[in-house]
């Protein structure tokens, strides 16, 4: 853990109370409430009392204009600045690891303006997603990005990290449903990208800071795309005869032009560990539940195409009851008693590949991981869950009961077993969680030369290296 040296730390302090008054705050109760995210070492070390990251100063802007003076100021001082909104990362990215300033978004947390005619909402970053989905339901609205984290992710978040959500296979990522944003940057200040994703007036900016994890500015809001609330939600659970199977047949049906809002196929193990404590039934097998949705004709086609695809592959056609439950208690998976909690280690391989390599992905990580940490008690579930026309993501979840006193190295080498092998396999390492500190070490091996050319636009966009320093292996 670093922190800036004390008297650079109080001249910034009192540049930044000068300017923005009782949004600063030093007090330590108020720094220790951003010492760890999700990542799970940055929670094992926050339990221990020795956190990876704590920061000195916490601001907490009104306004968007507020933003860009805390972005100025510390680049003035060359001081350490890390944007937080939900903090219910997995990756350690908003982790203040060389001290400085945190930004804490909630503040700013206005819907500013909802376009009923194009289906488009402006909101400012720090907006959370569950309050932002409720306010749209009640105008028969909805922003089709679900994370499992919506109760606690913020706009701001959704578009750093990258994100996807349950309802990704119908609707895109966060990436697709994002028009335009506006962001502080320490080189041009405050900047609205263009109105729409489509154009033709040069390079798109917007998407240069998707995924961009507050490494090359802070976004202070951005404009969504909306569909209606749809009129009809279908759902069906069937059981593959393989994992092979189930991707083929829904390849196929991605490829014939259907589109189901959801589709989770689980492997064995999922079935048994994950899914069917939730939807409370005994099962195994590979288990995989899809949702159709908008008008009725046209999700009962859907589903009924779908079905008959799977059939044709081997499935078995389920009780759709099966998967209305796994809906309404989607959310039960991450909370106890589903949840892993200390002193267990967990994470999330998630590894994305075309369909000619993700049996070889999914294969390498069972060989990598679930074969040779048997003996440590590790379980490793897997389940296939964005689906695109071109192949498919593995949301590969691994718990051990008890890592003991070496926890740490052992959540390591379990990290390093797994992203080799999906690497060396064709996977690319992530779908949606981002990179932050976790995974950082890979990103030469996963862009090559292309990582010079990232940090050569971050050298541009942030000269004195202030935003998120230490993050995306820049
Ligand atoms: C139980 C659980 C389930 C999850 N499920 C999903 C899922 O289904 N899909 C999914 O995509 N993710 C999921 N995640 C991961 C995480 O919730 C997402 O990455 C989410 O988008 C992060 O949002 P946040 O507001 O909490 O961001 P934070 O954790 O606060 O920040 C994430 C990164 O973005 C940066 N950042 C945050 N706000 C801004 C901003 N305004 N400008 C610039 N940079 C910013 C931070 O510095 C950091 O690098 C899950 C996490 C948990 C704990």
């Amino acid at each position: 853990m670093t922190t800036t040296p004390s008297a650079a730390r109080s001249n910034v302090e009192a540049t930044l109370i000068a300017a923005l008054g009782d949004a600063v705050s030093t007090a330590p109760e108020r720094l220790n409430a951003f010492v760890a995210d999700t990542y799970w070492p940055a929670l094992h070390a926050a339990a221990a009392g020795t956190p990876l990251a704590r920061p000195d100063i916490v601001v907490r802007p009104r306004t968007e204009d507020e933003v860009a003076e805390v972005v100025a100021i510390a680049n003035e001082h060359r001081t350490p600045v890390v944007p937080w909104g939900g903090g219910s990362g997995t990756q350690g990215g908003c982790l203040p690891i060389r001290g400085g300033i945190v930004i804490d978004l909630c503040g700013l947390d206005q819907i500013l303006a909802i376009d009923e005619r194009s289906m488009t909402v402006t909101a400012q970053a720090g907006v959370n997603g569950r309050r932002l989905e409720a306010e749209l339901n009640a105008r028969g609205l909805m922003f089709p990005h679900y994370p499992a984290s919506v109760e606690w992710a913020t706009v701001g978040g959704y578009i750093a990290a990258r994100g996807s959500g349950v309802l990704s296979t119908r609707y895109g990522k966060i990436e697709d449903l994002l028009l335009s944003l506006r962001v502080a940057t320490p080189a041009g200040g405050l900047m609205d990208t263009v109105a729409v994703p489509r154009h033709a007036v040069g390079p798109e900016l917007t998407q240069l800071f998707v995924g961009s994890e507050g490494t090359l500015g802070v976004i202070t809001s951005a404009t969504l795309q909306l569909v209606p609330v749809p009129a009809e939600r279908r759902f069906a659970a069937v059981s593959f005869p393989s994992i092979a199977a189930g991707t083929d047949a829904i390849r196929r049906t991605l490829q014939l032009g259907h589109r189901p809002s959801v589709v989770r196929l689980y492997d064995d193990v999922a079935t048994q560990l994950t899914f069917a404590p939730v939807v409370g039934e005994e099962l195994s097998g590979v288990y995989t539940v899809f949702a159709f949705e908008g008008e009725a004709e046209a999700a009962q086609l859907e589903e009924r195409r779908t079905l008959e695809l799977a059939t044709e592959a081997g499935a078995t056609v389920l009780d759709p009851a099966l998967g209305r439950r796994w809906w309404d208690r989607r959310y039960d998976f991450y909370h106890p008693p589903h949840n892993p909690e200390l002193p267990s280690i967990w994470g999330t391989l998630d590894v994305v590949a075309t369909y000619d390599r993700i049996q070889a992905v999914y294969d390498a990580l069972h060989s990598a991981v679930r074969e040779p940490y048997a003996d440590t008690g590790l379980e490793l579930r897997m389940h296939f869950s964005h689906w695109y026309l071109w192949g498919t993501m593995i949301y590969g979840r691994f718990v051990v009961p008890d890592g003991g006193p070496d926890a740490l190295a052992l959540h390591d080498r379990i990290w390093e077993d797994g992203m080799t092998a999906a690497l060396d396999a064709g996977g690319v390492m992530n779908d949606h969680h981002g990179v932050g500190i976790k995974l950082g070490p890979y990103m030469r091996r996963q862009h090559g030369a292309a990582l010079d050319t990232m940090r050569q636009i971050k050298a541009a966009l942030d000269p004195n290296g202030v935003m998120n320093p230490g993050k995306m292996g820049l």
